[in-house]
């Protein structure tokens, strides 16, 4: 296929509206005007559409292909959601207009969108008040243990320097632990998957902070101690955080502040259905228990009696800032739009169909694949290739023969604790067909891994690059050599 870049003649164009003549209406300054044309290929309209087409059918996304990322819940996000974040009413509003007076009816709207996810959110999480202001996981993960340490430091409690994380975590806990502060202490996993609760006693005493555990696990599975987990780090005088990245599995089911979390983050990009991926833009909702609330960032949106919606800023022991403005209030807006949209019964069918599908698959791949962690899983299944490996054949090649199938690999080589780590996570918006068609894939795979192991290691045969060094490919990313 040929690229835009190699086309094109002098002088060829697309069409396009006579240039505006109304004087002064160029309203961009002279000194800021390009000098010299830029070097551009010149080239017909349907040349520019062929390739802005072509090059778009080179990515995987949702909208075309399968994408059972563990732990990125990649679910279909309906069209309507988008429809509604680019209502000019919602898209152009300025984050400086004013809230009230002048100007006023223009932004109460936002703040109602603002305030009502804000309650819903609550009310799902089990928690008095959830922040709106953290822009992705890792960001409330931060906000989240800033507000542990600031309940710690306001209660003269200092010597709490020490975060508690399991083995299975996700790489941005600790990470955000130490940028808040901490010192963090790695919990083994159990023979089960589950927290090793006689090391987690071992560790708990009077400088321990809390801790960071994800529920459900990374292992895809709900540890059957949770609730005394929160229990014995109460009892120590810390904090139970929740990663609440894998809310899908238990949304409308389980309200974690029923069963002892503290405080949590959801990714609104993740279980309430917002585009993301290639470092799009995300939201991180922060809950908290009302021990918490005194700390929790500015601004937050307040409903006052007269009906009208207000930000607020004004609060004595808050962390301050953590965001510029309101959050990301478009990914705010597609969530409120599908909260709405299922209710309470459509969110209870989201966590049973995301379980289902993920045993589903469990099941009918468990002849084929191993699994280190065996029993039901949540709304991902964790596979080891530790049988492939035998014959050379290793999860990062099954992952590349997926591509040529036409199917996103599913996450490779995570939990760390997983050897040739398989994270499949279908979510609930797949049909039965094309999950069976991904499971048929997954056993054909599984079948030349052991007759002929070579052809799977050749893959990817069909994308315009092969293999690529996987570190450098993303620092030193060269769009314009594709084949
Ligand atoms: C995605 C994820 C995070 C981080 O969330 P981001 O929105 O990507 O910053 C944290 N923990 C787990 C388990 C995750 O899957």
């Amino acid at each position: 296929m040929e690229l835009i870049y190699t086309k094109g003649k002098p002088g060829r164009r697309g069409s396009s509206l006579p240039k505006l003549d109304v004087p002064g209406s160029n309203s961009i300054p002279s000194s800021l005007m390009r000098k010299k044309a830029a070097q551009m290929p010149e080239v017909s309209e349907l040349e520019a559409v062929r390739h802005f087409t072509l090059l778009s059918r080179k990515n995987m996304g949702v909208d075309s292909n399968f994408y059972p990322l563990g732990s990125c819940t990649m679910k279909y996000n309906p069209k309507l959601n988008e429809k509604i974040a680019a209502m000019t009413g919602f898209a152009d509003l300025h984050p400086l207009l004013p809230q009230i007076r002048r100007g006023g009816a223009l932004t109460q709207g936002a703040l109602a969108v603002i305030y009502e996810t804000e309650r819903m959110l609550s009310e799902l999480l089990g928690f008095s008040q959830t922040t709106m202001q953290p822009l992705a996981g890792a960001h409330g993960e931060l906000t989240g243990v800033m507000l542990i340490a600031a309940y710690h430091k306001a209660h003269g409690d200092t010597k709490r320097k020490i975060m508690l994380i399991p083995d299975a975590a996700h790489g941005t806990n600790p990470a955000s632990a130490a940028m808040a502060g901490f010192d963090t202490v790695t919990i083994p996993s159990d023979p089960h998957g589950n927290v090793d609760l006689e090391a987690l006693k071992k560790e708990l005493n009077e400088n321990v902070a809390g801790i960071m555990l994800t529920c459900p696990n990374t292992l895809g599975m709900f540890d059957k101690n949770v609730k005394e987990i929160c229990d014995l780090v109460h009892k120590a005088g810390a904090f139970a955080y929740c990663d609440g990245a894998n809310f899908n599995a238990i949304v409308a089911r389980l309200r974690p502040g029923d069963i002892g979390f503290d405080v949590m983050h959801v990714n609104l990009h993740k279980t309430f259905s917002t585009p993301h991926g290639a470092g799009g833009p995300g939201s991180g909702p922060v809950g908290v228990c009302e021990k918490l609330v005194p700390y929790l960032p500015v601004s937050c949106v307040v409903k006052r009696s007269d009906g009208t919606y207000a930000l607020e800023y004004h609060h004595k022991a808050s962390i301050g800032y953590i965001a510029p403005f309101y959050g990301n209030f478009g990914i705010i807006l597609r969530a409120y739009a599908y909260l709405l949209t299922l209710g309470r019964e459509g969110l209870v069918r989201v966590s049973e169909n995301a379980v289902l599908n993920a045993n589903y698959i469990r099941v009918k791949l468990l002849p084929y694949f191993d699994q280190q962690y065996p029993g039901y899983c949540m709304h991902e299944c964790v596979f080891s290739a530790t049988r492939q490996t035998e014959k050379g054949v290793h999860a990062l090649d099954i992952a590349k023969a997926l591509i040529d199938r036409g199917i996103h690999p599913p996450t490779i080589y995570f939990p760390l604790i997983v050897k040739e780590a398989l994270m499949i996570e279908p979510t609930e918006t797949e049909s039965k067909e094309d999950i069976d068609r991904f499971i048929e894939v997954m056993i054909e795979i599984a079948k030349l891994a052991d007759s002929n192991p070579e052809s799977v290691k050749e893959c990817p045969m069909t994308m315009p690059v092969k293999r690529l060094d996987e570190t450098q490919a993303a620092r030193k990313l060269d769009l314009a050599s594709l084949e």
